[in-house]
């Protein structure tokens, strides 16, 4: 199925707020809800609409998917994709309830004994600005719960199993029925008995005191991309938190952080560079070096260039990050006046003149008082 641009799918612009978004969604889910609306492709539509709302509410997501496309959340190592439901939105069902009213049975409560997976967490980088242009693989420790290794994540004693609560059969959830003004009221709250766990551990694990998980440190290899750009962001997969009941990991998102350099300044894929040149460079001409992020290249300065032109030179930018080349560097000429100038200079400077049919009246002491002497002389 050709993906379809997820801004497009939910009417917005890609300045969208997340209210707009919600507001959106809601408004598109309602039309095409498969239980209100029979037309043909509607169900389609509801599933593109999910899809995009799955992706544009979740600010990295949303964040990923505007630097990668489509690519970037569904590709390898993708969101899961198309199909994997609504299951890890937590706000979802919120949602829902918005659209048919709470109640309206279309909301599933989650078995509280079901695979979940665990939290996902974020981790800023901040790496040179040469090794976001050349890429580099480095390493990243950080603290985060993992499945204990003697329970197995049961939070249960070796040789002894969770036991499915009496008081809930598991469900996690008790009904109270109460008698009000309005008649009778039934509410559905936390079993009180497991906390909504729905088993009850009779001998925790002593590594992890029933908890399941137990905090360690964690170092993964980060293949940093060449190209990587300030403030984008790269996912993980499975180096977030341990899942629940044998659920998968949450996923880690890298923040890349650059330092800016002191002899380039970068824009996405195009670097920007100053370089002086000196006033008979720009009057005639010149090969001259100049430095990239690739090294010393050699740039052509035509006679006749005019102060703070800018040349592009083509490949000598970023690399893209999905490769296939380059971006360009903009180089401005800056010509430099000499600040001092000495007798010789003057003498051809003034000669210069001179050829060019101008008057002037040089400015400065000494050079006034020597071009006195000059013309006692003769
Ligand atoms: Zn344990
Ligand atoms: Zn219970």
């Amino acid at each position: 199925m050709a993906q379809e641009d997820y801004y497009k799918v939910l009417g917005v612009d890609r300045n969208a707020s997340d209210e707009d978004i919600s507001k959106a969604y809601r408004r598109l889910a309602k039309k095409y809800h498969p239980d209100l609306n029979h037309e043909p492709g509607a169900e389609e539509k509801y599933k593109q609409v999910n899809d995009a709302y799955e992706v544009l509410h979740d600010k990295q997501k949303r964040a990923q998917y505007d630097q990668f496309g489509a690519a970037g959340v569904n590709g390898q190592g993708g969101f899961g994709g198309a199909g994997q439901g609504f299951g890890g939105f937590s706000d979802f069902g919120d949602i829902f309830n918005d659209i048919f009213g709470a109640g309206g049975g279309q909301r599933q409560r989650v078995d509280p004994t079901a695979p979940q997976k665990g939290q996902d967490l974020d981790y800023t980088l901040t790496i040179d600005f040469m090794d976001a242009i050349n890429g580099k693989k480095t390493q990243v420790s950080y603290n985060r719960d993992e499945t204990c290794p003697t329970c197995n994540g049961t939070g249960a004693e070796r040789g002894t199993h969770p036991i499915t609560c009496d008081k809930c059969h598991g469900s996690g959830y008790m009904t109270i029925t109460q008698q009000s003004a309005f008649g009778v009221i039934q509410r559905q709250t936390v079993c009180d008995k497991c906390h909504g766990q729905g088993v009850i551990i009779e001998h925790p694990c002593n590594e992890c005191h029933g908890k399941g998980t137990i905090e360690a440190k964690n170092t993964i290899e980060v293949d940093i991309p060449a190209g990587i750009d300030n403030g984008q962001t790269l996912r993980y997969e499975a180096q977030g938190e341990a899942g629940k009941n044998g659920g998968p990991y949450g996923d880690l998102y890298i923040s890349y952080r650059i330092k800016p350099s002191k002899e380039f300044e970068r824009r996405g894929t195009t670097i920007y560079t100053t370089v002086p040149i000196s006033f008979a460079q720009a009057a005639l001409g010149d090969d001259i070096k100049v430095k990239t992020v690739h090294g010393e290249k050699e740039l052509k300065i035509p006679a006749g260039t005019q102060p703070n032109s800018k040349f592009t030179m083509r490949g000598e930018g970023v690399p893209y990050l999905r490769g296939g080349g380059n971006g360009d560097q903009i180089t401005t000429v800056e010509v430099v006046i000499p600040k001092k100038v000495n007798e010789d200079q003057k003498e051809a400077l003034l000669d210069f003149v001179k050829a060019s049919g101008e008057s002037i009246t040089p400015q400065g002491k000494g050079f006034f008082e020597r071009l006195k002497d000059k013309l006692n002389l003769d």
